[in-house]
């Protein structure tokens, strides 16, 4: 089981590739499908009480670029309204992505209020703390949905947390489309008598 945890401990803090005496900050790519999915399982913490959720955002890491794929929810305590991971339910987590090429790429976590950055607690607790990790704060329970313009976006640099300024969010973080139905119902009705017609 140590052996374990120490495997998974080193996976959560790979050291990325430095270059030019600058650690490399991928820039992480989300779909929005997966952004407002992320929104729905952290306001789910939040169904008829007051609490914090959590979710890991795990993915591939190409180059530069990093694209979320996975999203894992930690058996988080949340019995004080806010939340809270054991070294073993992060295991768990990690547990999950052994043996895929995924990576944990950051988390996202939701506040009660407008108030979207790191707390003390945050800086020193947040899993995803190792270089480059990417740490969103989603305002009020993320009951409205997840709108990236109104969430604290946190970047692990040099051994810490630093508060991404909104302008240069889109440097660190980016909404890329996941879905798309084109069809427009009448064309296609139009088609399909054609097919028939010829058929
Ligand atoms: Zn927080």
């Amino acid at each position: 089981m140590k052996k374990l945890m120490e495997r998974l401990k080193s996976m959560a803090g790979r050291k990325r590739v430095k270059t030019g005496g600058e650690s490399a900050q991928s820039v992480v790519y989300i779909t929005d499908t997966l952004l407002a999915e992320t929104g729905r399982l952290i306001a789910s913490f939040a169904e008829g009480r007051e609490s914090e959720g959590v979710v890991y955002w795990f993915g591939f890491e190409l180059g530069g670029r990093a694209v979320v794929t996975t999203l894992i929810v930690p058996d988080a305590d949340t019995s004080h309204g806010c939340i809270s991971t054991s070294p073993e339910a992060n295991g768990e987590a990690l547990g999950v992505i052994v043996g895929t090429p995924l990576v944990l790429l950051g988390q996202a976590h939701s506040h009660p209020g407008e108030r979207v950055r790191h707390s003390p607690v945050d800086d020193r607790e947040t899993f995803a703390r190792f270089d480059g990790g990417l740490s969103v704060v989603i305002p009020h329970f993320a009951r409205r949905g997840v709108d990236l313009s109104r969430c604290g976006v946190h970047r692990h640099v040099n051994g810490a947390f630093k508060f991404i300024r909104p302008e240069r969010v889109g440097e660190h973080v980016v909404v890329v489309p996941g879905q798309a139905d084109l069809r427009r119902e009448q064309e296609g009705r139009i088609r399909k008598e054609k097919a028939n017609v010829v058929s």
